[in-house]
């Protein structure tokens, strides 16, 4: 079938008040990004709809890109004609016949906005279900959950038709919660933190901490894979790399080891709250769930949140892995994840750190260095740069290393 629109039902912000206007043009904008290299189509926020006109542009492509937008609960390619019944009836015959399987039921449902038309919709639905039945063999009515539902709207500017309705990613806009920053590793918790910010509406940039000669130039490429990947959700990302080297030198050799780890994430945990503050967030987010590892139970998280008073935001907190790895494994990050390339952290990683740190000796130990030359020359080090989605980190480094070998 050759669709001329694709029509989308708005997820919770239909029901946000006053904000409503400020979500449905934030929606406009994230889906016209999503769809910016399809030139001739065209987005039009009303109300309670959005219609996208394909003016030929190719549907199927069109629908992949929808169902990554946040703030979008479903959507229905259709098809408009003339506001001329014929014409309705040769095209609902035409998509029924082409989905037609033996047994199949259906209904047809109604909605009209052009009060002027000639039918109102009980009597459309009554002579479009009697044509469909007269021409589709072996085709029964049903009211309650019939297989296909046609879906027919009369608007001024013509008529309707759709049979299709495709699930949307739900959440809110991206940008509707405002900005925030995620800390990135190369793991699998940290980008499903990330998409579950992201899916809140949060416009998210991507802090990733490395440590050269320590970690690859793999292991930078692979966060910044992973950043492509979450850019498929908002058009582009932000990616922030911050230098992680000397810090992690200096604590391994002035802070005793069972420390080493509760001070590392302290001077990582103070360099957030410096970038998001310059930066204007408003939160940092992480992927730490409770018990997970040493650094993730509630003692853990006294000694290290201590150092700043920016909200810190966990949005796998309560789940187990095997409930991570499953929305990594939908969003596509787990093959990625779980390549094996190790982080900053991992290198750095003392054989047995506390479980339970205290907050006082934290704190002392964390007086050995000197934090704020040390942060002061990661912040000067800093590197930003733009990532988008489809971009190819990966073999790009595997040719830098092939040109070596
Ligand atoms: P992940 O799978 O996200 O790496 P993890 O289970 O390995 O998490 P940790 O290594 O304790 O847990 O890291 C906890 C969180 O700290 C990560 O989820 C991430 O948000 C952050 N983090 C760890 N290493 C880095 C890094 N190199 N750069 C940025 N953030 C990091
Ligand atoms: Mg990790």
């Amino acid at each position: 079938m050759q669709y001329t629109e694709i029509m989308v039902r708005y997820g919770e912000l239909s029901t946000k008040g006053k904000n409503r206007r400020n979500f449905i043009d934030s929606l406009g904008r994230n889906v016209r990004k999503a769809l910016h290299d399809f030139p001739t189509l065209k987005v039009h926020a009303d109300r309670d709809r959005m219609h996208i006109s394909l003016n030929d542009e190719p549907a199927t492509d069109v629908i992949e890109r929808l169902k990554l937008v946040f703030g979008i609960q479903n959507f229905s390619p259709s098809i408009r004609v003339a506001q001329d019944m014929d014409e309705v009836y040769a095209t609902a015959i035409e998509m029924m016949k082409a989905q037609f399987k033996p047994g199949m039921t259906f209904k047809v449902n109604t909605r009209r906005s052009d009060h002027h038309f000639e039918y109102d919709t009980n009597e459309i639905n009554d002579m479009l279900g009697g044509k469909i039945l007269e021409n589709v063999d072996g085709i029964k009515v049903q009211m309650k959950q019939p297989d296909v539902i046609i879906r027919v709207e009369v608007r001024m500017n013509g008529i309707f038709l759709s049979s299709e309705t495709i699930q949307g990613a739900g959440g809110l806009p991206v940008g509707t919660a405002g900005k925030g920053m995620l800390m990135l590793s190369g793991g699998i918790d940290s980008p499903v933190a990330g998409y579950l910010g992201m899916k809140r509406g949060v416009d998210m940039e991507m802090v990733h901490f490395f440590s050269p000669p320590y970690t690859s130039e793999q292991a930078l490429a692979k966060a910044k894979q992973l950043a492509s990947t979450l850019a498929s959700y908002s058009g582009s990302v932000k990616f922030i790399q911050i230098p992680f080297t000397e810090i992690q030198e200096e604590i391994k050799e002035k802070v005793p080891e069972g420390y080493l780890m509760t001070v590392q994430r302290r001077l990582m945990m103070r360099l957030m709250d410096a970038v998001t503050r310059d930066r204007h967030g408003k939160a940092i987010f992480n992927g730490e769930s409770l018990g997970q590892v040493a650094s993730q139970t509630m003692d853990s998280m006294i000694a290290i949140n201590d150092v700043t008073t920016l909200p810190v935001l966990r949005p796998v907190i309560s789940m187990d892995k095997t409930e991570i790895i499953k929305i990594a494994e939908n969003i596509d990050t787990y093959n990625l994840s779980i390549m094996p390339f190790e982080d900053c952290c991992t290198i750095f990683a003392p054989p047995a750190p506390k479980t339970h740190p205290k907050l006082d000796r934290s704190r002392s130990y964390e007086e050995r260095i000197d934090v704020e030359g040390l942060m002061q020359r990661a912040l000067d080090g800093i590197k930003i740069s733009e990532i988008k989605p489809g971009e190819d980190y990966m073999n790009a480094q595997a040719d830098v290393f092939a040109e070596l070998l």
